[in-house]
């Protein structure tokens, strides 16, 4: 992946991770910040230029810590080594929390991050399961880092419970011959392949994420889909039907015969919208006055019609292309 520069906090040096990214992009100019969560120069951009601050690598220290509990397919999201990405999805989720400063920060302080979820799931009396991918794409960010490479084995090893992420990307043929020991749960997001090209800009398309995500269930990884985000644009119920036929005709009887699926449907908010139309003036407006409604400080979510009909008929379409598939949640 070619950046245009990195952007780093000086004591990043006194970790390994630190020094093999200074060896790994010594051709890029390093630029030192104070602080990863406000590089002023980034902060000034206007919104056209979002898709070039992309281009660069953030790398500092995490210090915020905070598990965050969650009741889906994880008991804690856990922040971990990365947060932002090199992606653009028009709906991406980051951008609510970080603005345009979506890009990607890498945090070197893996080890400590890594001894906190070993301790926390020692210490409790059931085993937990942690998510570890909910703020950045974790296949994508191990191509820079190979910090997945670190995280699986050394968890498979210590770790008690299990660790899950989910992932836009395909880039899995170094996971697979890694000591994970099941306790790795591996959720390939897919969408249809329009959606993909128009709307998840710098994403893997379908059928590599298909071909993916058999190769980790082939490897023995515990393997779901996420149907995420559903968008219903002109056509979604054709455009999910056929989604859900290339599944069925895509994925291996293994996959098939042990995957769960979840479902989320879109959010969008006013930073969306007002990043989306400077920085991408030729993309589909996803924001549907008609459909949508107000969920407070600026974000949007479909009407209850909306969603009631959406929910009604992925489940019939799901039931009746790929059977008895368990259905984890729709939200
Ligand atoms: Fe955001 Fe995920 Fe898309 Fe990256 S791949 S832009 S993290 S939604």
């Amino acid at each position: 992946m070619k950046f245009d520069a990195v952007y780093y906090e000086p004591a990043i040096f006194d970790y390994p991770l630190g020094r093999q990214l200074r060896e790994e992009y010594r051709d890029l100019p390093w630029i030192p910040i104070e602080s990863h969560n406000s590089i002023r120069e980034m902060q000034e951009k206007p919104n056209d230029q979002f898709g070039h601050m992309k281009r660069n690598l953030i790398a500092g220290i995490r210090k915020t810590h905070k598990y965050v509990e969650n009741h889906k397919v994880s008991d804690y999201l856990v922040p971990y080594t990365s947060s932002g990405c090199t992606a653009m999805c028009l709906y991406c989720y980051l951008v609510c929390n970080y603005n345009k400063c979506a890009y990607l920060r890498l945090f070197v302080n893996r080890e400590q991050m890594l001894d906190r979820i070993i301790k926390k799931g020692k210490n409790s009396g059931t085993p937990l399961t942690f998510e570890i991918g909910s703020n950045s794409d974790l296949v994508l960010e191990n191509t820079i880092t190979g910090n997945l490479l670190y995280t699986i084995p050394r968890f498979a090893e210590e770790g008690e419970g299990k660790l899950t992420f989910p992932t836009k990307f395909h880039m899995v043929e170094p996971l697979l011959d890694l000591d994970h020991r099941g306790k790795v749960i591996f959720r390939m997001s897919v969408n249809p392949q329009p959606i993909i090209r128009k709307i998840e800009l710098g994403t893997s398309g379908l059928k590599q994420r298909i071909e993916a995500v058999n190769q980790m269930c082939e490897a023995g990884y515990p393997c779901g889909l996420l149907i995420a985000p559903v968008i219903l644009v002109e056509g979604w119920k054709e455009m999910y039907t056929g989604l859900l036929e290339e599944l069925r005709d895509g994925l291996s009887d293994k996959m098939k015969s042990q995957m769960f699926l979840e479902i989320i449907l879109m959010t969008y908010s006013y930073v969306h919208r007002a990043i989306n139309s400077e920085a991408f003036p030729n993309a589909p407006d996803l924001y549907d006055r008609e459909q949508m409604t107000g969920r407070g400080r600026g974000r949007y979510c479909y009407r209850a019609e909306s969603r009631e009909e959406a929910q009604l008929y992925l489940r019939q379409e799901i039931g009746r292309v790929l059977g008895n598939v368990p259905i984890l949640y729709i939200s």
